[in-house]
């Protein structure tokens, strides 16, 4: 058993769906949705957990909570079923490149680092980074530049590689368009 999978299996047991929904996802849905979560995580340099029937757990209460929800809500966290209250943690959620930073996995253990995912190192337990419903969302920029509403979430970083720009809490692990690391990138705008 890799990946830390035993606490993060009781995690998502806990969570919203029952065995009677897990049941009801076809074998060749699941298999096509695991396929096309690893190509996008190789794409966008992010790395599954190495326990291939882990993930499949995963992606099959992601499905489940889809089917719900309409909305792959996270399989480890209560959704609501109201999308707007629920964009946070829509996967991958808000605080996944977080988790993966402080941790080396997400809150689920779906994404892990890549020393986890080259069965380096093992995830451990992450705690819940999501702040309570009252506090969500009210995020400001510290510095607003001028002409720039203030009201913008999040910084936008910049591509020193190939100027790609994107606006989010952290700078995502690889570039996109070029695959230049994370460290590569610079604070474009706050
Ligand atoms: S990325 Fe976030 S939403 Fe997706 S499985 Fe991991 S913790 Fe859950």
């Amino acid at each position: 058993m890799s990946g830390g999978r035993s606490w993060a299996s009781a995690r998502m047991k806990s969570g919203v769906y029952s065995e009677v929904d897990m049941n009801e996802v076809p074998g060749a849905t699941l298999l096509e949705r695991v396929v096309s979560l690893e190509k996008d995580a190789g794409e966008g340099g992010y790395f599954l957990n190495p326990d291939t029937a882990f993930v499949k757990d995963l992606v099959r209460g992601l499905i489940v909570n889809e089917m719900r929800f309409g909305y792959p809500s996270c399989p480890c966290r209560l959704g609501t079923g109201k999308k707007a209250d629920d964009l946070d943690i829509i996967c991958p959620c808000d605080y996944r490149d977080p988790d993966i930073d402080q941790y080396g996995a997400c809150y689920c253990a779906l994404y892990v680092s890549p020393s986890i995912h080259r069965g380096e190192a093992h995830a451990g337990p992450v705690p819940e980074r999501r702040p309570p419903r009252s506090q969500r969302g009210l995020k400001t920029r510290e510095h607003p530049s001028p002409g720039i509403p203030e009201t913008l979430p999040y910084p936008i970083w910049r591509c020193r590689v190939c100027g790609y720009l994107c606006a989010r809490g952290e700078p995502p692990q690889l570039c996109p368009i070029c695959k230049a690391g994370k460290d590569r990138f610079e604070k474009f705008m706050e």
